[in-house]
């Protein structure tokens, strides 16, 4: 495999860095990737982006800490409150009480996997790629079958709609982790949700059928449920068809006749283009 340099420059020979992030943007808009990654016109983090990585890095810092530190604990400790933070150290107590057998087996670990991708164009014919799956999951326990649970924390509202686009980083998860050499054969996935007061979403994910859930006081949620092998097959094929489409530059809009469905910040830009 050619060296790892950047997340996209075919025309040097480098090999492209996939990541959940960079999968699911290229999948959701190809131009909003196009903006992201190779022009990288990121915009600042707004307030809800800050807060949200500081809930991820306390609850990283509860994960990892040797003296066992609550959530709570260690927000006392980095001088942080937010509601978020209280529901999430609820949370977590109840999934320990709940699950006394799981043991962490990493958090917020940088994982860089070498992957060759392949894609079957209309014509039948394959296309291979080398590319290096990046990305750093929130939590991994495995449990006393052996069976491993990813985790991922959510901020922010639980609607129908995140809940199966976080499935869908799930499962680019476990193909990252199954890359990795880990066993993740009938493995769990565990979504935390601290800012979740949608109950409607909740009891919905309480009644399928493989699904457990707790609940917060006040506010949040956490769900566990087993991986989908459906869901996954068809999840993970898309990322070779990613990796194609990325190496031909193909970066189309997903705007319909008058409108964008997406209408990310750079709309504006996407308005004129289509004006032109
Ligand atoms: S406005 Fe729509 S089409 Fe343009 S980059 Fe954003 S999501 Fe894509």
């Amino acid at each position: 495999m050619t060296e790892v340099i950047t997340s996209y420059n075919p025309s040097e020979s480098q090999v492209l860095r996939i990541s959940k992030s960079s999968f699911g943007t290229y999948n959701k808009c190809p131009r909003l990737y196009y903006w992201n990654y190779i022009v990288k016109l990121s915009p600042p983090p707004n307030d809800a982006m800050v807060r949200g990585s500081m809930i991820h890095q306390v609850l990283e810092n509860s994960l990892l800490s040797e003296a066992d530190m609550t959530v709570a604990d260690v927000a006392l400790k980095m001088g942080e409150t937010d509601l978020g933070i209280d529901a999430l150290d609820e949370l977590m107590i109840e999934i320990y009480d709940k699950y006394p057998d799981w043991e962490l087996v990493e958090a917020e670990y940088k994982h860089e996997i070498p992957d060759t991708v392949e894609y079957e164009d209309e014509d039948g014919n394959t296309h291979s790629y080398d590319v290096l799956l990046v990305g750093k999951i929130d939590g991994v326990f495995k449990d006393k079958e052996g069976r491993l649970i990813i985790v991922e924390l959510k901020t922010g509202e639980l609607g129908s709609s995140k809940v199966s686009r976080t499935r869908k980083e799930l499962n680019f998860y476990r193909y990252m982790l199954d890359k990795a050499g880990y066993n993740v054969e009938d493995c769990r996935y565990m979504v935390i949700a601290p800012d979740a007061t949608n109950t409607d979403v909740a009891l919905k994910l309480q009644s399928s059928k493989g699904k457990e859930v707790l609940w917060g006081t006040t506010s949040g949620v956490a769900y566990v449920e087993k991986y989908n092998k459906r869901s996954y097959n068809l999840g993970t094929l898309k990322i070779g068809k990613t990796a194609h489409f990325i190496n031909l530059e193909e970066w189309p809009m997903i705007w319909s006749e008058y409108y964008c469905p997406e209408w990310c910040e750079y709309h504006l830009g996407c308005e004129q283009e289509m004006l032109v």
